[in-house]
């Protein structure tokens, strides 16, 4: 993998050339303590070292709310609405990439969802590694601590005003000469950011699942009858906030609205959470998951054991959102994980 060199001081003018084609995110920290993608203004002031930003950043890819039809009842026409617009989201750490990643494969999956498709193909991702590790993050132990690909470029801080800079796409490596030619990294300069990404991530292993992370799907496939659903879902508010924080959830409703005079309309999705009662109800007030256990359950199945199924890799890539999002306490995959692995027999 090609690898630069970028000073600090030079990163005004990247920023500031990037931004006059594409709509440009960094992050940075909000006034109430929490730290949030803003979009860059020429002088925003970038959290480094940030350690976690809670709103998950698949909304650049799915927003909450997007249109997806609009239809002429009068002329019984529709025609599909695309808005991709062109965006860089930069200083995304690698759990998120891995997250979108894993939107990429699941999107394509069946009938490819061009909604998706079109904007993921407007975006480009800018990895930075991590400097501080989430009190609630286990992404070390799931496999999520590094990435190979999902990224245009993977920026890691290698001394007090320098970043090394890994090319993921030619995209990429086109928009870090976008201001001026950058050096190319030596191998002392590859070694630094090698071992500041070590040195991260043994941190981050602080936090760790009992057993390796590709046992999981055998775990729960062990565990559907555990006494632990019912116990931890008895307090289940079901507020959906761990579905709307985790930036591997994807699930969405469909809205058709038509105005006042019955003329026009749109049909548009929004983000939707298999933790609120009303997610699984279809018609005749049927609800195939009415209990808060089912609900419950299905949650770290998915996590757990359905998306491996498809994908081969856990539903799950440790940012601890929804630990933090979860009011009743119960919305950790690292501690659920666990707790089954204790009380099951160990006999793989
Ligand atoms: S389940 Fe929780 S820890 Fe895992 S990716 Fe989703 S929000 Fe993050
Ligand atoms: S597990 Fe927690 S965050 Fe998720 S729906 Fe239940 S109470 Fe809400």
């Amino acid at each position: 993998m090609d690898a630069y060199i970028v000073h600090l001081e030079r990163l005004p003018a990247l920023f500031n050339a990037w931004a006059k084609d594409s709509a440009l995110s960094v992050p940075s920290a909000t006034p109430e303590g929490f730290y949030e993608f803003i979009p860059w203004n020429g002088e925003a002031e970038i959290a480094w070292d940030y350690d976690l930003i809670y709103n998950p950043p698949k909304r650049f890819v799915m927003p909450a709310k997007e249109t997806l039809i609009s239809f002429d009842l009068k002329d019984l026409q529709a025609k599909p609405v695309f808005e991709a617009p062109a965006q860089i989201v930069f200083g995304m750490h690698p759990y998120d990439v891995k997250a979108i990643s894993q939107l990429d494969q699941l999107m394509e999956l069946g009938i490819p969802d061009q909604n998706y498709l079109k904007r993921r193909e407007a975006t480009v991702i800018m990895a930075l590694t991590p400097q501080s590790v989430a009190e609630t993050a286990f992404w070390a132990s799931v496999g999520a601590e590094e990435v190979q690909h999902g990224f245009d470029l993977y920026w890691t801080k290698i001394g007090p005003a320098s970043f090394l800079v890994e090319v993921g796409s030619k995209k990429g490596e086109e928009l870090l000469h976008a201001a001026a030619p950058p050096t190319r990294a030596t191998v002392s300069e590859k070694e630094a950011a090698r071992r500041a990404k070590i040195k991260v991530n043994q941190f981050a292993r602080r936090k760790q699942l009992l057993y390796n992370w590709e046992e999981t799907p055998r775990l729960l496939a062990k565990n559907w009858d555990s006494p632990l659903w019912r116990k931890n879902s008895e307090t289940c508010l079901a507020c959906g906030s761990c579905n709307l924080v985790c930036p591997t959830c994807y699930c969405f409703d469909l809205v058709d609205e038509v105005d006042d005079k019955l003329e026009t309309g749109t049909r548009s999705r929004s983000w939707d959470g298999c933790m609120l009662t009303s997610f699984a109800l279809v018609a005749g007030d049927h609800n195939f998951r009415p209990k808060a256990l089912d609900r419950y359950r299905h949650r770290y199945f998915r996590k757990g054991k359905y998306i491996y199924d498809k994908i081969g890799e856990l539903g799950c890539v440790g940012c601890g959102r929804c630990v933090r999002a979860c009011t009743a306490n119960i919305a950790n995959p690292l501690a659920v994980f666990n707790a089954l692995w204790e009380e099951s027999t160990h006999a793989f």
